[in-house]
């Protein structure tokens, strides 16, 4: 199938002509500012941001292995996944498809954006299946969402039904890898130049354990990229995130041994928690958090609650009956978690 990246724009989205910043107009460096009436007098945080985030991203192109044109920051992946609806669905006309269980905020973007939300659901076991997706696409059809490894259920979906989708799909694959970190896998990042109308979603909140600065990214085509640049908030990345970002970056040593103990301390967990009576299921995770199927997942996620524990209960979410989501915490935590389930055990 042929990608056309100007037949899926949105008209007024192609026609646009974006604002223009101060520090658009003028690109070199100089002595006196008094071009975008911030004041003089304060120091630290006195200037705009770069809206281009042109040295976070060259720094993050080099860690990646990508072109710097190739990236996308939005803060959070949250306003990327908006600006890509936004970008590319018409409200009222187009949609997206998007295979369930998974994240909540692709259909919620597209419900703020009065665009249709078409539900295929994965198979019993969370892989994609085909047909399903394939029964929810026409020619309005516009964006599928794929989240690998997936939230809530912590599995990867199968590359090669990914890239049966890019290849059949004539609109975009975006597809989220907000927790590739913690995979075996390697993600589809070395793909980018293979299939045009791919797009990944990235994040700095889970492994590299930003959350609160938010930054998301998006990697694609060049020309995709330019359109999401144009209709992004022009200063949407601040300071304070650019600094902090680039150091973690330049430290990724971190990062790396983190990953290696959440997943070291991800396994002991799974098999501890399969040893309870009252669970059902602990479902394989190529995250940082496991999906859990208990007999009785409310009653669970209360006894918890008076523990000072936090769970995550999803056991309203469509194939996830009794199901608690649980994120992987420090040694300490972990162990708490499992001594509270010990009294619960025999509390029953
Ligand atoms: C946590 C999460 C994100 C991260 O969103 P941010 O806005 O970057 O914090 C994105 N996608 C999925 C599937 C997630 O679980």
């Amino acid at each position: 199938m042929k990608f056309d990246i100007d037949s899926i724009t949105r008209k007024n989205v192609r026609e646009l002509k974006p604002y223009s910043t101060a520090r658009d107009d003028f690109k070199g460096s100089a002595s006196v500012y008094l071009d975008a009436n911030e004041n003089p007098y304060a120091t630290e945080f006195n200037r705009y941001p770069d809206p281009k985030q042109n040295v976070l991203k060259s720094a993050l192109a080099q860690l990646k292995k990508v072109e710097s044109q190739q990236i996308l920051l939005g803060n959070g992946s949250d306003e990327i996944i908006d600006l890509l609806i936004r970008a590319f669905c018409e409200p009222g006309i187009d949609n997206v498809i998007i295979p369930q269980p998974t994240y909540g905020m692709y259909s919620v973007c597209a419900a703020i954006n009065n665009v249709e939300a078409r539900l295929p659901h994965l198979s019993p076991d969370f892989a994609l299946n085909i047909q399903n997706i394939n029964e929810c696409i026409n020619d309005r059809s516009k964006i599928i969402f794929l989240c690998s490894p997936n939230n809530p259920s912590g599995n990867l979906l199968e590359p090669d039904k990914i890239k049966l989708l890019l290849q059949s799909f004539s609109g975009l694959v975006v597809l989220d890898e907000a927790y590739i970190d913690f995979s075996e896998g390697g993600g589809f990042l070395p793909f980018l130049n293979d299939y045009p109308n791919l797009f990944l979603l990235q994040t700095f909140s889970k492994a590299w354990g930003l959350a609160g600065l938010r930054l998301g990214v998006g990697y694609g085509s060049k020309e995709i990229i330019e359109i999401l640049d144009k209709i992004k908030p022009p200063y949407n990345i601040n300071t304070i995130t650019q600094k902090v970002t680039l150091d973690a970056i330049n430290n990724w040593n971190q990062t790396i041994k983190w990953v290696d103990k959440l997943k070291k301390e991800r396994n002991v967990l799974e098999g501890l928690l399969k040893q309870f009576s009252f669970v059902n299921k602990v479902y394989p995770s190529q995250t940082n958090f496991l999906l859990v199927k208990m007999t009785d997942a409310k009653a669970c996620y209360q006894y918890l609650l008076t523990k000072g524990i936090i769970v995550r209960d999803r056991s309203s979410v469509i194939l996830c009956d009794n199901c608690l989501r649980i994120s992987i915490g420090t040694p300490i935590e972990n162990k708490e978690l499992i001594n509270a389930l010990s009294t619960y055990q025999n509390m029953e």
